[in-house]
């Protein structure tokens, strides 16, 4: 016995059950009509979710009306779209309440045809995703904060050595592909054992905030990069930057530090806290590696504390 033929009261009976049913779910169930764009039926939950009674819900003006404005654009679009296309989808998108806020609902749309194929009607399940989305969002918080934390410094807050051979790695291949220069300048502070042993730690780590907060603002092209190396040992990745350039840049970098006026009275080569640096330039080819270069750059600074210190050593001298 089909649905059509069933005595009237036991169809009766049956749509209630269905009514029913549908009306005790949590997901609110709806119907639109496809040729007048009116609701021939939203489930009374909605009232509970969002505010709104359920006889306000006339038409499809109704349901733009409440997306947050944020998602109504591409919202609509995507919906307009997929209805011509004729094809079942699943949207997440937020919706207003009476209150003023927002609730992350998940709608899962079917079209319902008639024999011949053409649109009748949508029908569709609107499911409260607000508890699903904000644990999303907290991952993400998180996420970022974890990516944040792995490549900064503890101590400096500048950018860490992980981070360094993460933007050497990338620019140098950026070098090497667009056949430009890259420089290189590594820092390290003079004496600093002696000036831990004297003012103590605390002080140290502080002296080392300042020196980093300056030599972070040293190069200020938006690829330059500046990276605490390790202990009282900075770097600084100058893309696209000559020799030239380069000296200049370091030569800042000591004019940055004297400016701070850091008093280091056990130091042997002044009575402020100084640098040496070493610096270096490379147009690489596919004959160079990174690392070698590092370690060249690595030995001027070497040179550059053997020859008395406070001072720059480059490839010239
Ligand atoms: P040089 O002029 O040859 O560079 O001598 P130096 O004393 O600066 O170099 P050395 O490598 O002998 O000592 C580095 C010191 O830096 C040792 C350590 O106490 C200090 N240092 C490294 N990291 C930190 C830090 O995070 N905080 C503090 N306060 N000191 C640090
Ligand atoms: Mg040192
Ligand atoms: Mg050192």
């Amino acid at each position: 016995m089909t649905k059509s033929n069933l005595p009237a009261e036991i169809a009766e009976v049956d749509t209630a059950v269905y009514k029913t049913l549908l009306e005790s779910t949590n997901a609110i169930p709806w119907k639109l009509d496809w040729a007048t764009l009116k609701f021939e039926y939203i489930g009374p939950q909605i009232e509970k979710l969002l505010g709104w009674p359920q006889a306000s819900w006339a038409t499809s003006r109704d349901w733009i009306d409440r997306i947050y404005s944020e998602d109504k654009t591409w919202v609509v679009d995507y919906c307009i779209a997929k209805s011509i296309e004729g094809e079942d989808y699943e949207v997440d998108y937020r919706t207003m309440n009476k209150d003023g806020g927002y609730v992350w609902i998940r709608d899962v749309v079917h079209v319902v045809r008639n024999p011949d194929g053409t649109a009748n009607a949508f029908i569709g399940f609107m499911f409260d995703i607000s508890e699903r989305k904000k644990t999303e969002e907290k991952l993400i918080t998180l996420q970022k904060k974890l990516e944040e934390l792995s490549f900064k410094d503890g101590l400096t807050g500048i950018a860490n050595r992980r981070m360094f051979d993460s933007v050497m790695e990338l620019e140098w291949l950026n070098a090497r592909r667009n056949k430009q220069p890259i420089s290189l300048i590594m820092v390290d502070i003079d004496y600093f054992k002696q000036y831990n042993d004297h003012y103590g730690h605390i002080q140290g780590d502080d002296s080392l905030k300042r020196v980093a907060q300056v030599l972070s603002k040293v190069a200020t092209r938006s690829r330059d990069f500046c990276a605490r190396f390790g202990g009282e040992e900075f770097v600084l990745v100058l893309p696209e930057t000559d020799a030239f350039a380069a000296k200049k840049v370091a030569e800042r970098c000591h004019q940055v530090i004297f400016k701070e006026q850091i008093m280091h009275a056990k130091s042997e080569v002044s009575q402020l806290l100084t640098v040496s640096a070493g610096v270096g330039t490379i147009v690489p080819t596919s004959q160079d590696e990174s690392l070698a270069f590092i370690h060249e750059v690595d030995r001027r600074l070497y040179l550059a504390k053997q020859k008395g210190r406070n001072r720059i050593i480059t490839a010239a001298d």
